[in-house]
């Protein structure tokens, strides 16, 4: 076993732990990937972002990840209708449900390019594992930890796994019945909080398999624990999501994991906090679901919202705002130009050790907030010299990947343009909406994007 320099909170735990490698080759994680009925938000970018800022981290140390991350295309019901999330899309869209799948799993995946996260090394569908979620199954109701209810339906025991709860605090004992954490329509349950693995087709014909109990569909939990069990070699050392998880979904992934194979399957369980938009929760009842493609087309960097996300640590609540984009989309842009001003990195001693002092940040519990905080002073720094600064900046951005390198491109725009744009900030210093509003539209028809910040009026011209 090899104990890596990274520490984390566990939640499990309650407490920060060192990471380790268990199998002496890589370190083996686990990522619950999205359901794949909608584009992600950015609140869910925010908590895939986490595999990444591990990965990213580790290799600075020369550590090899593997991380699976799954993509659910089939089993996830909704809270309130209790109906297969992709099921119920296609019905409103009339398009086949996998054609969904396909077209939000391509959309999941140039999000991640857009911020620059890792690919894991391999995403397993739900909908092509349903194999290895019957196998479980099997191997579940052999073991006595599950069974097969009057209606036909598989469901996993809960109360044979007395150490339920461990993760979430939740334990059997005090689980109200009748809550809603699991399908309410499950009434050939043995016990309130028993939840299905495998359920009867019933009326359903779309998104169906045949199974030893029946033509039916597998339950979300069990998804997980069939993955990570088959593309993990049995065994996880780090599990993420993000932290509205823990309950149902990790507790049931852990007792259906460790039910099947007598052991504790992870070795640590990592929750990403969440993320408001504008104060509020985003819901799509609420209006304010902001995804990547509204960062690009507001002409901002979509690494601004990486760099959002790294401005705080993983596990505490980020309130995200417009104003805090477009700081951080002007603060990437200054940190380009100036890593120009200050040409190539040397190598010295000074630079090693500022480099170890914000790698010793990034390793404890993963302080980026800590080393972005220390990149503005440097920045400013009248007594570090050029190549030291540009040697800093450039390590630092193998973790925070806001591609420093990147020239910006120097755009011309007119001098009609340019007056446009000078009586637009006039107005707007004279609190005349109506004309400001005006002639940000006018700026906009002919591709200028005006942004205020508390500094000011900026521009971004949309290629
Ligand atoms: P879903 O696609 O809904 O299954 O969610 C994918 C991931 O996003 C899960 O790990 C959730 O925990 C996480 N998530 C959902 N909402 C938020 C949010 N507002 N902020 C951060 N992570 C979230
Ligand atoms: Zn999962």
């Amino acid at each position: 076993m090899i104990t890596t320099a990274l520490t984390l909170f566990d939640t499990r735990l309650r407490k920060l732990s060192p990471i380790t490698i268990s199998n002496d080759q890589a370190l083996r994680i686990y990522s619950c990937g999205p359901t794949v009925y909608r584009d992600a938000h950015v609140g869910n970018l925010r908590t895939f972002l986490l595999g990444d800022l591990i990965q990213r981290t580790l290799a600075l140390d020369g550590v090899r990840c593997e991380l699976i991350q799954n993509i659910t295309d089939v089993g996830h019901m909704s809270e309130d209708l209790h109906e297969d999330k992709l099921l119920a899309e296609s019905a409103v869209k009339k398009i086949d449900p996998f054609e969904i799948a396909r077209e939000y799993e391509a959309h999941f995946h140039k999000d991640l390019a857009l911020l620059a996260i890792t690919s894991a090394t391999h995403y397993p569908r739900a909908s092509e594992s349903i194999e290895i979620m019957q196998d479980l199954i099997s191997r579940l109701i052999e073991q006595a930890h599950a069974y097969v209810g009057d209606d036909g339906s598989v469901y996993f025991d809960a109360q044979s796994f007395p150490s339920y709860g461990e993760i979430s605090g939740n334990r059997l004992s005090e689980l109200q019945p009748g809550h809603r954490y699991e399908y309410v329509d499950e009434g050939s349950k043995h016990f309130h909080a028993d939840w299905a693995l495998w359920k009867v087709a019933g009326d359903r014909t779309e998104m169906i398999w045949d199974s030893p109990w029946g033509p039916g569909f597998p339950g979300w939990h069990i998804e997980c624990s069939a993955m990570l069990l088959t593309h993990l070699d049995g065994y996880v050392d780090l599990h993420l999501g993000g932290i509205d998880l823990r309950f149902p979904h990790h507790e049931n992934e852990r007792a259906q994991s460790n039910a099947a194979t007598g052991r504790e399957i992870v070795a640590h369980w990592v929750h990403g906090e969440h993320l408001l938009f504008e104060g509020r929760k985003m819901s799509k009842s609420a209006g304010n679901v902001v995804l990547v493609s509204d960062i690009i087309a507001r002409g901002l960097d979509p690494l601004a919202l990486r760099l959002c996300f790294i401005e705080n640590r993983y596990r505490s609540q980020i309130d995200l705002t417009w104003d805090a984009l477009i700081a951080a989309d002007n603060t990437i842009k200054r940190w380009r130009m100036k890593l120009r001003e200050w040409g190539p990195s040397k190598s010295t001693e000074a630079g090693s050790s500022i480099i170890d002092s914000l790698k010793a940040h990034l390793f404890n519990d993963l302080g980026t907030v800590d080393v972005a905080v220390e990149l503005r002073r440097i920045e400013r720094d009248g007594s570090i010299a050029n190549e030291i600064k540009a040697e800093v900046f450039r390590t630092m951005d193998r973790v925070f990947a806001l591609d420093l390198d990147r020239a910006e491109k120097l755009r011309s725009i007119s001098a009609e343009q340019e007056s446009l744009l000078q009586r637009r900030a006039a107005a707007r210093a004279s609190k005349d909406f109506a004309l400001s509003d005006e002639l940000r539209d006018q700026l906009l028809a002919q591709k200028i994007v005006v942004k205020d910040s508390a500094a000011g009026q900026s521009y971004e011209i949309i290629p």
